[in-house]
């Protein structure tokens, strides 16, 4: 049977673990770590990994994580394998309401990380030398941007194969083509053979109920999928994204959109107007393409060239 050890603690089948990984002190002296929760099934099986707030102010995957925690604290139960649940990747970000760290480096740009480079290359190197190695599979819990809401969905490189029909599985209803981006997460473990999936629900610095509920659901469907846990209810059916891209405005002023998030559209259908605030210009922004609204951004103020809605074509 395969060992699992983080920070030297050992794992052994049947056990609940909980880790606390020393990171660095503050300023203030207080000491920041790293908390990680294990739960092993007596009968070996895979190790996925669910992780959340990589981005310190993406908060829905912080809580989609903390919930699948507290329902696996109460009772919910798993078949086989070994979950790894970190809510919160990113104390420093969280901290300060922050995708980044304090200087600025995003976590999701810095790995593999390294043992005495910054601080996001330290939690990187922590992350990519303990946890990686350990695992098969993982979900990664993203948001959207500031005012940028997506759709929930979920992103995988369509060339990793056992990824897709990972997605497939987790059956949130956007499974979205997304190429592995040099030095994030996703790409770090894919380097290792290993499958990380990104959910990407809601927008940041803001609670979204469907974003969790989606994700909270979807990683027990692909749980069940793996044989982890019992069976959950059949998705309703996936839409599978191969090219999605962002409409930009073509003129600045007040943009008012016409679709919601989830919508289908056509070629040509009108999804927003930008107008002055005189009443005097009032400019259509048309589809260029039939697809369907996976991204929207809820700024009424816009300049021209921003990105307003994001289209993803079957
Ligand atoms: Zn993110």
């Amino acid at each position: 049977m395969r060992e699992l050890q983080i920070n030297g603690v050992k794992i052994r089948p049947g056990q609940s673990v909980n880790i606390e990984i020393p990171i660095a002190k503050l300023p203030t002296h207080t000491l920041i770590d790293l908390p990680v929760f294990i739960r092993a099934a007596k009968e070996e099986g895979p190790v996925v990994l669910v992780s959340g707030g990589i981005h310190g102010d993406e908060i829905n995957g912080i809580v989609t994580a903390r919930r699948l925690l507290e329902e696996m604290d109460s009772g919910l139960e798993l078949l086989k394998g070994t979950l790894i649940i970190i809510p919160l990747v990113n104390i420093y970000g969280f901290l300060s309401n922050s995708r980044a760290f304090p200087d600025g480096r995003d976590l999701n740009r810095s790995f593999p990380g390294s043992k005495k480079g910054s601080l996001a290359g330290r939690i990187a190197y922590i992350v990519n030398e303990e946890i990686i190695p350990l695992i098969d599979y993982g979900i990664d819990f993203h948001t959207g941007g500031r005012m940028l809401s997506n759709q929930p969905q979920i992103r995988v490189d369509f060339k990793d194969k056992v990824g897709v029909e990972l997605a497939k599985s987790f059956g949130t209803h956007f499974v979205v083509n997304s190429r592995l981006i040099e030095k994030s997460f996703r790409k770090a473990a894919f380097k290792q053979k290993k499958h990380i999936l990104v959910f990407e629900g809601g927008e940041s610095m803001r609670l979204d109920d469907l974003s969790i509920e989606e994700g909270l659901a979807g990683t027990k469907r692909m749980l069940a999928k793996l044989g982890m846990m019992a069976d959950s209810p059949e998705p309703k059916g996936t839409v599978i994204i191969k090219e999605s891209d962002w409409v930009r405005a073509k003129a600045s002023g007040v943009f008012n959109s016409s679709v919601k998030l989830g919508d289908q559209v056509k070629k040509g259908q009108i999804l927003a107007r930008i107008s002055d605030p005189y009443g005097q210009v009032k400019i259509p922004v048309k589809s260029p393409t039939n697809g369907y609204v996976i991204g929207i951004n809820n700024l009424p103020v816009i300049n021209v060239g921003e990105a307003l809605i994001h289209l993803g074509k079957e």
